[in-house]
This record gives C-alpha cells, sequence and structure tokens, in this order.
C-alpha cells in the first residue's frame, strides 16, 4: 500500500477522501467530533507538505438526492475550529472547480456531501466512473483517509483512485497496521465482546471469529436471538426469528471448537422503550411475557468484567443495551469500565461503542486503539478483502 510519502505533494491538488459522518442532534449540532478529529492528522501533514486539500465526505444517507440536513456546512465550521484555520466549503459541485482553482498551497476546502449525487452509491460502475472523472478534472492525487468506508464500493473510494495516482492517508495506515496485526494473530487470550441491536449484521464475524478467539461475550439486542436458539422464552424483546436455526448452528459449532461463547444470565427488562420506563432484573429463564429486555444484568457485567480482566486482547464491538437512556446503559457502560482497567491491549470498533465510551464519560486514552470505521473493522476481522483498500494496491 502506498503512502502519503509515495506521492508528490508540494503545489498538488490533493482529492482527499475522509469519513466525517459525525452524529447530528434535531438542531443540527454536532454532538460527537471523533471522527473529524481523526481525520486532522493527515489533512496537517498534507498541509505542512504544501498540497492544496479537496476533501470529499458524505453525510448520513441522502439517497443520492439534496436534503438540507444532511449538508456538511456545519462540519466545515468544526474543522475550521479544529485546524485552526478557514477551511472553505463549497455547497454546489457546479461551483467546485472555480473553487478548487482559486486554492493556494496550504488551503483546505470541504465538498458538499458526495451522496447527494445519485452517482456516488450508485450500483452501475460507469455511473460512478463518470462521477469520478469530475473530480479527477482536478485530483493531482488521491488519498483515501476515510477508514469507515473502505468497505464500500462507491465513486469517491473505489472509482477515483483508479484515475489518478493513490495513497493511503495517516488515519487508513494506523487502522490497518491494528487489525492486520489482529487478524494475524492476538495475543492469547483473546476475547471478542459483540453487542448492538441485530445478531444479522455481524453473524458473519461471528463465524469467522470461532476458529480464532478464545471467549465471545454477547450482549445487547442480538443477544435474544440466542435465547429463542436455546429454546427460552424472550418476551416483547428484540429478535430475528428467521436467525434461530443459524444461531443454533453456530452454538454447536462453538461446542465442538472448545470456544468459551458466554450469553448473558440475566438483564434489565422494562414495560416500554421508554427512559422513564418501569424496570427489573431478572434471570434469563424468567423475562416476563409482557416486557423487553434493554440492558445486561449485573451478574452478566460481572462475569464479562472478569474475563476481560484476564484477557491478553479484548476486541469490543456494539453497546451492550440501549445505553443512550441511562436506566439500561450500565451493562455498555460495565464492559466501557472493565477494558479501560484491563492490562490487556484494548480495541473499540463500531460507531456506536465509540460514542458511548465518549457519552458515559469513560476515558478514551484508556483503551489501546478507537477505530472509526464499525463495518469496515469487522469486514476487515473477518479476514474479507475491502475494495477500498485493494484499489490502493492497484497499478496507479
Ligand atoms: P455498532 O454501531 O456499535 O456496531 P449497532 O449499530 O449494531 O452497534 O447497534 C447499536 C444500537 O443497538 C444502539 O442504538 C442500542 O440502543 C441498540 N441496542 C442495544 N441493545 C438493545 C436492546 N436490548 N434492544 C434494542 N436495541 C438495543
Ligand atoms: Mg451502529
Amino acid at each position: 500500500m502506498r503512502t502519503l510519502r509515495d506521492l508528490v505533494l508540494p503545489g498538488s491538488t490533493i482529492a482527499l477522501r475522509c469519513d466525517l459522518n459525525v452524529p447530528l442532534n434535531a438542531e443540527g449540532h454536532i454532538t460527537d467530533d471523533l471522527r473529524i478529529v481523526a481525520a486532522l492528522s493527515t489533512i496537517n501533514a498534507l498541509r505542512e507538505a504544501g498540497s492544496r486539500i479537496v476533501i470529499l465526505a458524505h453525510l448520513g444517507r441522502p439517497k443520492g438526492v439534496i436534503v438540507p440536513e444532511l449538508s456538511l456546512a456545519p462540519v466545515a465550521e468544526r474543522l475550521s475550529q479544529l485546524l485552526k484555520t478557514p477551511v472553505g466549503f463549497s455547497s454546489d459541485p457546479a461551483n467546485d472547480h472555480a473553487v478548487i482553482v482559486g486554492l493556494k498551497d496550504g488551503d483546505v476546502v470541504l465538498l458538499e456531501n458526495t451522496r447527494f449525487d445519485p452517482r456516488e452509491t450508485s450500483k452501475d460502475p460507469q455511473q460512478r466512473l463518470e462521477l469520478a472523472r469530475t473530480w479527477a478534472a482536478w485530483a493531482d492525487a488521491y488519498v483515501s483517509d476515510g477508514f469507515g468506508v473502505v468497505h464500500r464500493e462507491q465513486a469517491s473510494v473505489t472509482d477515483l483512485p483508479t484515475l489518478v495516482p493513490n495513497a493511503a492517508g495517516l488515519l487508513v495506515e494506523r487502522e490497518c497496521d491494528v487489525f492486520s496485526a489482529l487478524l494475524e494473530g492476538a495475543d492469547r487470550p483473546y476475547t471478542v465482546i459483540l453487542g448492538g441491536s441485530k445478531v444479522g449484521d455481524k453473524l458473519g464475524v461471528i463465524e469467522s471469529l470461532l476458529p480464532k478467539v478464545d471467549n465471545l461475550l454477547i450482549g445487547g439486542g442480538m443477544s435474544y436471538t440466542f435465547l429463542l436458539a436455546m429454546g427460552l422464552e424472550i418476551g416483547d424483546s428484540i429478535s430475528q426469528p428467521d436467525l434461530v436455526k443459524s444461531v443454533q448452528g453456530f452454538l454447536t459449532q462453538a461446542g465442538e471448537t472448545g470456544v468459551n461463547v458466554m450469553l448473558p444470565v440475566d438483564f434489565v427488562v422494562a414495560d416500554r422503550f421508554a427512559p422513564d420506563a418501569h424496570t427489573q432484573i431478572v434471570d434469563r429463564d424468567g423475562i416476563p411475557a409482557d416486557q423487553m429486555g434493554l440492558d445486561i444484568g449485573p451478574k452478566t457485567r460481572e462475569r464479562y468484567s472478569a474475563v476481560i480482566a484476564q484477557s491478553a486482547t479484548i476486541v469490543w464491538n456494539g453497546p451492550m443495551g440501549v445505553f443512550e437512556m441511562e436506566a439500561f446503559s450500565g451493562g455498555t457502560l460495565a464492559v466501557a469500565q472493565a477494558m479501560a482497567a484491563a492490562p490487556g491491549y484494548t480495541v473499540i470498533g463500531g460507531g456506536d461503542s465509540a460514542a458511548a465510551v465518549r457519552i458515559l464519560d469513560v476515558d478514551h486514552l484508556k483503551f489501546d486503539h478507537i477505530s472509526t470505521g464499525g463495518g469496515a473493522s469487522l469486514e476487515f476481522l473477518e479476514g474479507k478483502k475491502l475494495p477500498g483498500l485493494t484499489v490502493l494496491e492497484g497499478s496507479k
């Protein structure tokens, strides 16, 4: 993989793909700027080298139309504050060219949400290439630094780099180093903690991790499909009944390989999905028919924390409960604190898990690596080829 060191940077106009897909609240304010902060090192390195930097990024899923609420304008403002230098913003692709030819060495401009153009995410490679050519018209080189999107086949991720010289940015380089090392052989005992809402999203990663890990700890909304697979009652809890068979197969396989798969033994259940719901703690074989499980219970937290404390490598993806509501944030907090205190090497992957660490006020410096890519980091750990990285190995 080429790096910034392989490009001619002074005076060059660089198309820099970043992942600036940050969460916004109802008023349009950025609630967590982890991804913007993570983009700074490459932007600063390019500025110091005297490049003219044109940032390509997306926000949310506008599906190929202009959605004013998903404008990157607030991101340009925050980026400007963090870089301590004005960052230009081009709100209309028809003006991009004029803005870009006016740049001086060290200048930074952010273009509007790439996904406002339907060609960005088009399944038709010709469409994507057509959009990529509009960028190649002004770009001397392409730098890939949006780790959160390297698992996507999109014009600004996989097509533009086929048209101009390309290289990985510092963030992508660092993320690849961390996940390649884990894929090649983590120190044992190796523990992976998986949570989040749906088991379907993570079934692939569970299967491919099985031969590689010592402990697999399951939490969050995906737990309940496992309980169904064990023949337990889950009341109104979230589940994917169509996946029960796959989960059963997986549990059998786990039994044969001797991997320690741990499921929650107790839960915090509630009568409604609301912050002020009436809650109680129940064992896993005692979930009442009219209640839903929204967090792992105290016995589970204790068991999981003990395993985390004794592991040499710990990777966590997906919250243990509905951490956005305080009443159901205890399990996620317990895992985050156990990891923060653990002597082992700790990695967090997943947008929601990383946000949880911040929202719940756990010191992020206590983790060895907080990845900016949820889906990308999981696919990396599965051993899948990520198109946005493969293209960087290509001939350009
Ligand atoms: P990540 O982005 O870390 O990969 P996901 O996107 O898969 O995680 O899932 C995160 C979401 O899962 C959170 O918004 C959280 O509220 C939700 N969640 C966790 N546990 C439950 C549960 N028991 N019931 C419903 N939703 C849950
Ligand atoms: Mg998520």
